[in-house]
């Protein structure tokens, strides 16, 4: 460890990593310094010297969560973690630090995990080092004003009710809520006024006290892990961060622990099997194992590997198999990147699989093809497999691509918690190691992963939904003699809890039935032969060898040079990428666009965009069942591509197909060069569905997703208050309601006439950036195109109402979920004109202006609705495109 003094005398500060520089991404021109000050801080330093980068961030994690709250006091660390930013002993104004962020271009937030707390802010470079002493300031003295302390209770309110509304949250809380007693799963870690101001109150407990008592104990200089991005030399940042930091007194020793806590569930208490009532119209099954945490494993990586393969989605695959049989439409596997699926006393290993009606109704079996997998693998775990991934993510870092600076420090500081049990001069390096096939490990999980250790969760909308909504896809036997409290669902081990009332868990009111798992059916799971069609994914094709770089185009450098701007007293512009290419003379109908930028980005790898315009559709348009034809022609395009874009995926390779109102269907793809042109080759020929046609319960699972996705559209008030909007201002836009009407009367047949007609003629326009050569795109999309019919398409306009000047429309609804707490507003402004979006200087003015406005008006916004008055959780403003029409909009 060197140590050496700063150059202005500021307190001493040692270097924890002094090789950690040479550790960095060929490709990362970013230059790192790892410290601790005297104090007890660690702090990485992270330099640039890019002169055109004009944001600087910062983040710091500090070791309290909600796995620290006191018993008397939930949901005090998430409190805290609002109220840290309220103004400091030094810059008292409630708002001041983010007002200045808000001068200078920036802006701050926080967010709270089970073990740690994460409070960040990024501002113009100019202004870091005043920023980094009104944030250390405040991490050394906040206020904790009584006034501010009871509004911001309303806020962990507001918040509350909005996660409340949330079937994704509803059921983690309910599964900690089985942990032992005594765990700090337990702990109600969001927080809300029953727990932060009733219950206290009642128990003579003054919160304030509670609020400054737990920043005292947990806010110190040892728990403070800090990242900090400037443009500026890595001497500069080390003496700014030490000056700023100085104010935070010395503390040492002392890390939390909670790997003591051990597994949250006892084993006594598994399997177990709970069915739950949700709010959105659908059914999931979640199959979830704990097991000792992993993140001491982050070398070798064994549960991602494992997770690869569970959740793999290729011929073969669990996912394949239940697509098949109608059973499924998603499954994802592993733990999560998140604090309480990975914490320092257990990884919760979880399957969630997306079922069907038919899903639902064969669940056993559904988890048998799961069980029967995991067999498969204990035989079969191939280290190929491992290479693959290791090969994939040395490419990754080879060619690391720039992070937003935010993004970055806040990466960063989580990794340096102890927590996280990273070697220092592994910390930019460790998302990307996978230094050697640990097959014991990975066998140790496997183990783990049994049918008498798994927690099943069922949540189905056959069962009832939360709050009185109408329960779908419940057979309606009324004949028996029960309330309507017991909807009988096709699930048919539900019908067996007939007359039993669920039970309700107290923060959330999430309402279920702990139900008991059959021996034999437990004993079914643990003797199985495993189908003949399962296997692990064979070595993968998309895997790219070639990672050579195409040489800049020298005459394009030259279009590179500042042109003055057309505006007087502006400077003029520095083009960083050459104009887009139109590639004269191929064929009518076809127009390919080139931007050859590879040399710029350092990167093999392409962009490539591709825009289907057919006349079937686009010129009928309104046409709401063609509309909703589309998209389920979209939704089973990508459905038919699954399989091979999940191996794509693997190998960093993206594609997707999605519609558009304006001219029918758009490709988009990216990744590594060498092999992206072949995979959007592919994804084409899959066009017209050929091989969809004979998959009958393949058509009809994405038919009922689609269905489903209609039916839960609204239910978010602040989607269904945006949509009123878009319908004022685009009458012709059919609401959910008449989609769904639609759908039901479309079957396949339908389906396959729609994907035929769609592609019998169009026009298609392409652009290819990055590291494609012109020569290699022009005869690849001259030979791809070959058998098409083409013709060029005018661009249909979508009409867009333009609202009368000096008067204004109200449009209230009540809410789709009437027994939702929460409400949505939003107002809109029209701005006049259209077609005021194009990129060329004198249009783009308006966005800009646009653009200006928001970030004006975005912090008092905030401040006077949410802070202040206390009206909204989510506050905001922002810009608006209606085809072309610009406007702003507020919402809250
Ligand atoms: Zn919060």
């Amino acid at each position: 460890m060197a140590a050496h003094g700063s150059p202005r005398g500021s307190p001493r500060v040692h270097d924890l990593c002094p090789s950690l520089d040479s550790t960095k991404s060929p490709n990362d021109r970013n230059s790192y310094r790892l410290i601790r000050l005297d104090s007890g801080v660690e702090a990485l330093l992270i330099s640039s010297s890019d002169e055109n980068k004009q944001k600087s961030a910062c983040a710091c994690s500090v070791q309290a969560g909600s796995f620290s709250d006191p018993m008397k006091c939930q949901g005090l660390a998430h409190y805290c973690e609002h109220m840290v930013f309220l103004g400091s002993k030094r810059y008292p104004g409630e708002s001041q630090f983010e007002e200045f962020l808000s001068e200078n271009g920036g802006e701050s937030n926080a967010y709270t995990e089970c073990e740690y707390t994460c409070l960040y802010f990024e501002v113009n470079r100019k202004a870091l080092h005043q920023a980094l002493h009104m944030f250390a300031e405040l991490l050394h003295e906040p206020l904790f004003t009584p006034d501010a302390s009871s509004r911001e209770l309303q806020a962990i309110e507001s918040e509350f009710q909005k996660k409340r509304r949330s079937d994704r949250v509803r059921a983690e809380t309910l599964f900690a809520s089985f942990a032992s007693q005594g765990h700090p799963w337990r702990i109600f870690g969001w927080g809300n006024l029953q727990s932060l101001d009733a219950d206290p109150k009642a128990q003579g407990i003054d919160l304030h006290a509670e609020l400054g008592e737990f920043f005292r104990h947990h806010y110190k200089a040892c728990r403070m892990r800090l990242s900090v991005f400037g443009v500026e030399s890595l001497d500069s940042l080390e003496s700014a961060v030490a000056n700023a930091f100085s104010v935070i007194p010395p503390s040492f020793g002392e890390q939390l622990d909670f790997a003591s806590h051990g597994l949250p569930l006892h084993s006594k208490d598994l399997p177990r099997l709970v069915r739950v009532r949700p709010i959105s119209d659908g059914h999931v099954l979640w199959m979830s194992w704990q097991l000792p945490s992993q993140l001491g494993h982050y070398q070798s990586k064994p549960a991602s590997y494992l997770s690869s393969l569970i959740g793999d989605e290729g011929h073969g695959s669990i996912l394949s198999l239940l697509k098949d049989r109608g059973w499924a439409t998603d499954l994802t596997a592993g733990a999560g990147g998140d604090n309480f699926t990975n914490s320092s006393n257990s990884m919760i290993f979880s399957v969630e699989i997306t079922l069907t009606v038919n899903g639902l109704t064969n669940w056993t079996e559904v988890a048998t093809t799961v069980f029967q997998y995991l067999d498969v693998l204990k035989g079969d775990l191939p280290s190929y497999l491992y290479e693959e991934k290791k090969q994939m993510a040395e490419c990754s870092f080879r060619f690391l691509q720039e992070k937003d600076p935010g993004d970055m420090v806040i990466d960063m500081s989580e990794r340096m918690l102890p927590l996280y049990k990273h070697q220092a001069d592994h910390l930019l390096t460790g998302p990307w190691m996978y230094a050697d096939f640990r097959e014991d490990l990975v066998r140790s999980i496997l183990t783990s992963l049994s049918a008498r250790g798994c927690f099943f969760m069922l949540m189905s909308s056959s069962y009832g939904r939360a709050g009185g909504l109408e329960p779908t896809d419940a057979t309606t036997t009324s004949d028996s003699q029960q309330g309507d409290d017991e909807a009988r669902g096709v699930d048919p081990g539900f019908a067996e809890l007939a007359g039993c009332k669920p039970q309700v868990e107290p923060y959330f009111g999430t309402e279920y039935w702990d139900c008991r798992i059959e021996d034999t059916t437990l004993s079914r799971w643990e003797t199985l032969n495993a189908m003949e069609k399962m296997h692990v994914p064979p070595p993968n094709q998309f895997i790219a060898t070639d990672f050579s770089i195409l040489k800049q185009n020298v005459e394009k450098e030259e279009e590179l040079a500042c042109r003055p701007s057309i505006y007087t007293g502006f400077p003029s512009i520095q083009r960083l990428l050459p104009s887009p290419q139109c590639l004269e003379d191929v064929r009518a109908g076809l127009k390919l666009w080139h931007v050859p930028c590879a040399a710029h980005f350092k990167q093999p790898r392409s962009q490539v965009s591709v825009k289907m315009h057919s006349p079937y559709y686009a010129l009928d348009a309104n046409n709401v069942r063609k509309g909703v034809l589309l998209e389920l022609y979209i939704l089973c395009f990508n459905d038919s591509l699954n399989e091979m874009l999940y191996a794509a995926g693997k190998a960093r390779l993206h594609c997707a197909v999605s519609s558009s109102p304006t001219h029918g269907l758009t490709i988009r793809a990216g990744g590594f060069s060498q092999k992206l042109l072949c995979l959007v080759e592919s994804t084409l020929r899959a066009r017209k569905l050929e091989e969809y046609a004979t998959r009958f319960d393949r058509f009809q699972a994405m038919h009922e997703a689609l269905l489903r996705s209609y039916k839960n559209e609204w239910l978010k008030p602040q989607v269904h208050c945006s949509d009123l909007r878009k319908l004022l201002l685009m009458p012709s836009m059919p609401r959910p309601a008449m989609k769904e009407a639609q759908l039901s009367t479309c079957g396949s047949e339908q389906l396959m006439d729609f994907a035929q007609n769609f592609n019998s003629e169009m026009g298609c326009e392409l652009l290819v950036s990055g590291n494609t050569p012109k020569d290699t795109f022009l005869d690849w999309a001259t030979a791809v195109f070959d058998g098409y019919t083409l013709a060029p398409q005018t661009k249909v306009e979508v009409d867009v109402v333009q609202l009368p000047v000096g008067s204004a429309t109200v449009w209230m609804q009540t809410a789709v979920d009437t027994t939702q707490s929460n409400s949505a507003v939003e107002i809109y402004f029209q701005l006049p004109g259209r077609d005021a979006w194009h990129w060329q200087e004198d249009q783009a003015r308006v966005r800009v202006l646009l653009a200006l406005l928001e970030d004006v008006m975005y912090e008092s916004l905030f401040d006077e609705l949410r802070t202040k008055q206390q009206l909204g959780y989510s506050v905001g403003c922002s810009l608006r495109d209606s085809f072309g029409v610009p406007g702003l909009r507020l919402r809250i």
